[in-house]
């Protein structure tokens, strides 16, 4: 049993606001095949990712400011914006707030 400060958690930041916050708090989008943007609800999709805060208004703010290209080094990225609203919805809506533990379901 160590101490919990020795346990290494990752941080990543959101790629709207550039907040920091360990990985498991926020909301990992990734690059499919077919250069598509898609939610990874596991955190364990393969390739790039791109992370933002569990809220709808980051999500939206990288998808106008074109963060999601960036991060991921896409050129021709074109994200499907209300269908990824509406699974980022149902995704938030899942989660326990509060519980950074609450990816499972
Ligand atoms: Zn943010």
């Amino acid at each position: 049993m160590g101490a919990p400060d020795a346990i290494h958690v990752p941080i990543r930041s959101c790629c709207a606001c550039r907040r920091r916050a360990p990985k498991v708090e926020l909301i990992r989008f990734f690059r499919s095949a077919g250069d598509r943007l898609e939610i990874d609800e596991t955190q364990r999709a393969e390739g790039r990712g791109a992370y933002v805060c569990p809220s709808l208004s980051c999500f939206e703010r990288a998808l106008k400011k074109g963060s999601f290209a960036r991060t991921l080094r896409s050129r021709s990225m074109a994200p499907d914006g209300e269908d990824l609203r509406a699974r980022l919805e149902r995704l938030l809506a899942r989660r326990v707030p509060g519980c950074g533990e609450s990816w499972n379901e």
